[in-house]
């Protein structure tokens, strides 16, 4: 491959000795993908990867520390002074029957039939570190400057063949804030029968990464246009332009999309899509309580009473949503003035605790405490400055 490009890009290191060893060793090898796009342009890069010609056995018995990711597919890991780098061997595809992994990969191809499997142009360029060569036979590059999302090979065949790549496309638009070319976003509706088949950890991993974007909106446009959006949050209430009004942080975009649902059907939502336990209260809660009845006549210690119904930990979120979607417009930032004032806002809070309640109204642990407690919140909530341990022991001995 005479001829082609060279160019200067900023190789981490530990990726350069990988392909050093392993052109040392007479093997081919280039880093390759997502670093090579986000290098290209001039993006930082979290993660390279190296593509070779080496088997993963020579891949393994040319450094010290390896771990056999997936050696079956070809992937060595090897540690270099702490920094993991993914080895891949070139790799073949046979068919997908089952839409989510080819049924046989074939090793011994050469680099063009390895960088034909990936999914994107911009995904499928190679880069010797020590010559500056760049290995592009989609003109991905070309791509990169059009700021263009382009399937390689036929779009129709690739979607089907793997459902998952729908959403890395909608998530490469996110991310990058390209458009798709028209042939490529064509062939997306075609492909929903094979999304369906990817698990739902794997769409929520993508939809996450997406909404947690800088062009998320623009993403969702796509998946709405193309029925990716219905196929995966058929639930989803709120238009798509109701992110763009958030913070970029996926849990809680998520919230907004579906904040019309009922608490049963959020929670069903959450658990289909495997968010994580923490996640799904963030979900739930912020669509509860960001449901709230705002208005210009709340108190600040209606703000107070907020704060305490979502809890300290949710009251943020939840005040966010109701700003997206509910036209609060003023809330988050009254939240945010009780929170960095530190009023008292949950029972832990009190200038008194269930001890001292027993002590003073001479009763034994039981319900009672937990009532007193919560009148004397009440209490506090409305006026703050009762918080302190004379105030509330009059209270309590007053029988308030
Ligand atoms: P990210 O920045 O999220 O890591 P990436 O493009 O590096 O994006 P990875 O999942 O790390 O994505 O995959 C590395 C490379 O492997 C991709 O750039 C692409 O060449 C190829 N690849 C990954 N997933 C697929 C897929 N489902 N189909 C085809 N090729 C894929
Ligand atoms: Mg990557």
């Amino acid at each position: 491959m005479t001829g082609d490009p060279r160019i200067d890009l900023p190789v981490a290191r530990p990726a350069r000795t990988v392909c050093r060893v392993l052109r040392g060793a007479g093997h081919e090898a280039y880093v390759v993908g997502g670093a090579v796009r986000d290098a290209l342009l001039g993006r930082p890069v979290a993660e390279w990867d190296v593509t070779t010609g080496a088997l993963p056995d020579e891949v393994m018995a040319l450094f010290r520390r390896t771990i056999p990711t997936g050696v079956d597919h070809g992937t060595v890991t090897v540690v270099i002074g702490g920094t993991p780098i993914e080895v891949t061997t070139y790799r073949g595809e046979g068919t997908y029957s089952d839409a989510r992994r080819p049924d046989e990969v074939h090793f011994g191809v050469p680099l063009r039939e390895d960088l034909a499997r990936r999914d994107f142009t911009i995904n499928a360029i190679a880069y010797d570190p020590d010559s500056g060569r760049l290995v592009d036979p989609f003109d991905g590059r070309g791509d990169l400057e059009r700021r263009v999302l382009r399937a390689v090979g036929d779009p129709r065949e690739r979607f089907r063949e793997d459902g998952l790549r729908v959403m890395r496309a909608v998530r490469f638009v996110a991310a990058l804030g390209f458009d798709v070319d028209p042939a490529t976003e064509a062939a997306i509706p075609g492909a929903l029968p094979s999304l369906r088949k990817v698990s739902a950890e794997r769409v929520r991993v993508e939809l996450f990464k997406l909404l947690a974007a800088p062009h998320a909106a623009r993403g969702l446009a796509v998946a709405e246009r193309t029925g990716v959006l219905d196929a995966i949050l058929p639930e989803r209430s709120e238009p798509i332009a109701v992110v763009d009004a958030l913070p970029p942080d996926a849990p809680l975009r998520f919230a907004a999309l579906i904040a019309g649902a009922d608490a049963r059907t959020a929670g069903r939502v959450a658990r289909r899509l495997r968010l994580s336990n923490e996640d799904r209260r963030r979900v739930e809660r912020a669509i509860e309580h960001g449901r709230a009845a705002y208005g210009p006549g709340w108190t600040d210690a209606d703000v107070r009473r907020f704060v305490a119904r979502a809890g300290r930990a949710h009251a943020m979120d939840a005040a966010l949503v109701a700003r997206a979607v509910h036209g609060a417009a003023d809330l988050p930032d009254r939240v945010r003035a009780v929170l960095d004032r530190g009023e008292p806002v949950a029972v832990g809070d009190l200038a008194i605790t269930g001890a001292d309640v027993m002590r003073i109204l001479g009763v034994p642990p039981g319900p009672e405490v937990g009532r007193a407690l919560d009148r004397l919140l009440d209490a506090v909530l409305e006026d703050p400055s009762q918080n302190t341990p004379d105030a509330l022991a009059a209270r309590l001995a007053a029988g308030e």
